[in-house]
């Protein structure tokens, strides 16, 4: 683990990480935290290493090849420094994202290896450990890119499918609402006084995919795998959740109707305000992303807003053990 000392800005980041080999030490034990010296190499099942003085590198017992803590992540096979690499992740997951562009003059480097390192992270950022949902689970599309304003409505039009929506491609979205419950304690100055607080028991989640269409065969197979029977799914009147009532709990809020809560209290408002955050990170920093990589952007908003409730040290931890899973 890192000090307990939060990052607060990049100067907390690059004094915590003065040289390469602080940088390698600490990712060594992020990656073999309980000592054990996995070998990285294919085919290996070594677990033991000589260390090299450097601090950096080291040789397999069993299959005698060289590796260092970068072997076999992202990282690895690039010749930017392991700070910068740090550093992209700080300035990615602050606020809302960042261009290759402003990326490039931040940590002196060609815009084509910001590129590179952006899209690098992004894949992080979409490696996560696939976790079922459960509980209650809010479920909406959107539509991203392309020209035309978006207007959210228009899916429900039984038409719009042409026209209006022809640069722009569609993304689903699963959002596992926070689960919290509240409890009276006295108030800090005033005595005999109590105030609710509330407790969050389990954070927000959110899984995004960037979909072909919103008809039922694209929509219905991802809430299938994704969500675990029993649980409450929250979606609008749009055709393509109908049938989901066989092993959930389908609550419908009828948009058309301008219902945003339903008469069972459940809304999908979550979502969509997620959705505002996603295009918003788009435009403001990207502009512009083709639909080839645009499920990258998905996955990058769905990170951040994942671990929004951590520190940004947490969050760098987290995309750093992302990029161990293989
Ligand atoms: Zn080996």
């Amino acid at each position: 683990m890192l000090s307990s000392t939060e990052f607060k800005s990049i100067i907390d980041v690059v004094t915590r990480f003065p040289t390469e080999r602080s940088c390698h030490q600490y990712l060594a034990s992020r990656r073999w935290a309980d000592g054990v010296m996995t070998c990285p190499h294919e085919g290996c099942i070594g677990a033991q290493a000589y260390v090299f003085k450097d601090g950096i590198r080291y040789k397999c017992k069993c299959c005698k090849r060289l590796y260092t803590a970068k072997t076999g992540t992202m990282m690895e096979a690039s010749k930017i420094s392991t700070i910068k690499w740090f550093i992209s992740i700080y300035m990615a997951l602050h606020k809302k994202g960042i261009s290759s562009i402003q990326l490039a003059k931040d940590i002196s480097v060609t815009q084509k290896t910001a590129w590179f390192i952006l899209h690098r992270l992004r894949a992080v950022f979409g490696n996560e450990i696939d976790v079922k949902l459960e509980g209650t689970i809010a479920s909406d599309e959107t539509f991203v890119g392309g020209k035309n304003k978006n207007r959210h409505h228009d899916k429900k039009v039984a038409n719009s499918q042409g026209r209006a929506f022809i640069d722009k491609t569609p993304v689903l979205g699963l959002l596992q609402t926070e689960v919290r419950h509240y409890v009276e304690r006295e108030h800090k100055i005033i005595p005999g006084r109590t105030v609710k607080e509330k407790i969050i028991d389990k954070h927000a989640y959110v899984k995004c995919w960037t979909i072909n269409d919103t008809k039922t065969a694209s929509i219905q197979p991802l809430v299938r795998t994704n969500v675990i029977p029993g649980s409450i799914v929250v979606s609008d009147e749009w055709f393509a959740y109908k049938g989901l009532n066989d092993v959930y709990q389908h609550e419908v809020v009828d948009h058309g109707r301008k219902q945003y809560v339903n008469d069972s209290g459940y809304t999908s408002n979550a979502m969509e305000c997620g959705w505002k955050h996603l295009k918003l990170t788009i435009q403001a920093t990207h502009h512009w992303v083709s639909r080839k990589h645009q499920d990258r952007y998905v996955q990058e908003f769905s990170f951040r807003y994942n671990y929004r409730h951590l520190g940004a040290q947490q969050q760098i931890e987290q995309a750093i053990s992302n990029m161990n899973i293989r």
